[in-house]
């Protein structure tokens, strides 16, 4: 019997929290504290529930204080954890406002990631604000469910009248908010220092297809251009980019997380950008210590090293292993591809490993084979719809890197195949050879994942 104190209860820490109560519930005693008064928000239905894709936020939980509790846990919500002694093992919380002490044979920490506050003038988080609340009326950063409300909330103040809307940032998640404020026939600008969307998942052939589906369908970007400036008297009312000031209404934060590690208190060891450095078993540095989740580093298998790939895939499965762990079953990890996939306007791309470019930056040795052809043969008259693939390989060992996939279709299982050929380390040679079926109503004789693999040099 383990007496686990698990800090922080969103994707990771509900998913240790729900590993350890599910197998061996019994033989452990398990204190989850959270500073949040909801558990296991999916930021990723954020966009679609703003942009009325989806009716409300109900379904965007899955798990909540009294679930936990039912499995046995003992579960603190609204009540932040202040400290942590790592000699003593004791976790010290303010409950109800008042210090409450607890002490841990194991701990799990799963404090996640905060958004990142670039250097703009202007942009600040008000000051012990755990709710990421911007100091400047109207400037939103995109985290908790409670920013999505706030969004809400403020779009359907008809008194505001919000109808010019910035977003910065064209990762995925700074395009799917654009889609939402667009669907609401706001007038949106699209911010990003890059000179491309999704530049850190797809190549630039790939990325243009959705830089050209944002611009059809009439948002408009200002890629390239570094924001300087938000003002406004109390609100927002300008945005201002090395190239242009634009007058608008709300601007969106959406640069990017960086792991929440305070708590570590320079005790813990840390990966380059803060985050909890951990092994493949969810172990940091100091015994009996896990990190999951957004806090926390990956194994790579893309890079064969330790890297930061914050992602609620990563953020569930981190939980897992770790809750076996700290259960003192031993498992390992085996390590992630950081495969993510979009969808906007219709158009789907997915994409796992490396680019091109990130390849050549990690010091491999790339070559890329790429093809655009139909899904399904040629005599499929409905249905039908193009596909394009890019693989990129290594050169000298002709191990599979990376993949990105684009088509107006769900094409996204296919990504998971690649993901896989990552992780065991298979050669771009043996998938022009691999059993790939034939149905003419799922695919061509020879699908394109052959073809391009048959066309690598
Ligand atoms: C808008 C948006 C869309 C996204 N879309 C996707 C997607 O489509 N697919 C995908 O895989 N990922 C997506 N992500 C990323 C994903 O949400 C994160 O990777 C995931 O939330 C990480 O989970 P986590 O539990 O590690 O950390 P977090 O979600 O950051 O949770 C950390 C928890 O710790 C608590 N906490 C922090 N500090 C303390 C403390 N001192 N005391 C007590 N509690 C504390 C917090 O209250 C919080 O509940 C999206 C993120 C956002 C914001």
């Amino acid at each position: 019997m383990s007496k686990i104190v698990v800090v922080g209860a969103n994707h990771a820490g509900t998913s240790s929290v729900n590993t350890i109560l599910d197998n061996y519930g019994s033989e452990n005693e398990v204190v989850v504290f959270d500073q949040n008064s909801n558990i296991s928000f999916l930021g990723c239905g954020m966009a679609l529930w703003i942009g009325k894709q989806i009716s409300g936020s109900e379904g965007l939980f899955y798990a909540d204080k009294e679930l936990l509790e039912s499995k046995g846990a003992k579960v603190y919500m609204n009540s932040p954890v202040t400290s942590i002694d790592y000699d003593a093992k004791t976790v010290t919380a303010l409950v109800d406002g008042k210090e409450h002490v607890e002490s841990y044979e194991k701990l799990i920490l799963a404090t996640g990631s905060t958004p990142i506050l670039p250097p703009i003038e202007g942009a600040a988080i008000k000051e012990g604000s755990l709710e990421f609340e911007a100091t400047l009326e109207n400037l939103q950063f995109v985290k908790l469910f409670q920013n999505a409300e706030q969004v809400i909330e403020k779009l359907q103040d008809k008194a505001q009248n919000l109808e010019r809307i910035a977003v910065v940032g064209a990762g995925y998640i700074g395009v799917e908010l654009a889609e939402a404020f667009q669907r609401l026939n706001k007038k949106v600008t699209l911010i990003d220092v890059v000179d491309t969307c999704l530049a850190g998942y797809y190549d630039r052939d790939l990325s243009d297809m959705m830089r050209q589906n944002l611009e059809d369908n009439g948002i408009e970007l200002a890629f390239g251009e570094t924001v300087k400036a938000i003002e406004g008297d109390g609100k927002v009312e300008r945005i201002v980019t090395d190239k242009a000031s634009r007058d608008v209404d709300m601007v969106i934060l959406a640069v990017g997380f960086r792991p929440n590690t305070g708590l570590g208190n320079g005790q813990l060891e840390t990966f380059r950008n803060g985050a909890f450095l951990v092994n493949k078993k969810q172990e940091t540095s100091i015994p009996d210590v896990y990190a999951i989740g957004d806090c926390a580093t990956v194994y790579d298998n893309s890079i064969n090293d330790t890297n930061y790939i914050a992602l609620a895939s990563n953020a569930l499965r981190s939980g897992m292993v770790a809750g076996h762990n700290a259960a003192g079953h031993e498992i390992e990890s085996l390590g992630v591809q950081g495969s993510n996939g979009i969808s906007i306007f219709g158009l789907n791309m997915v994409s796992t490993g490396l680019t091109e470019e990130k390849a050549k930056r990690f010091g491999f040795n790339p070559a890329t084979t790429e093809i655009t052809d139909q899904q399904k043969a040629a005599f499929m008259e409905h249905g039908n719809y193009d596909v394009t693939l890019k693989i990129v390989y290594d050169k000298d060992t002709r191990v599979v890197l990376g993949a990105q996939m684009a088509a107006r279709e769900d094409i996204s299982m296919g990504i998971h195949m690649f993901s896989l050929a990552i992780q065991e380390k298979v050669t771009i040679d043996r998938l022009a050879l691999l059993d790939l079926f034939f149905l003419p109503h799922f695919n061509q004789p020879l699908s394109y994942i052959a073809k391009a693999a048959i066309a690598a040099e």
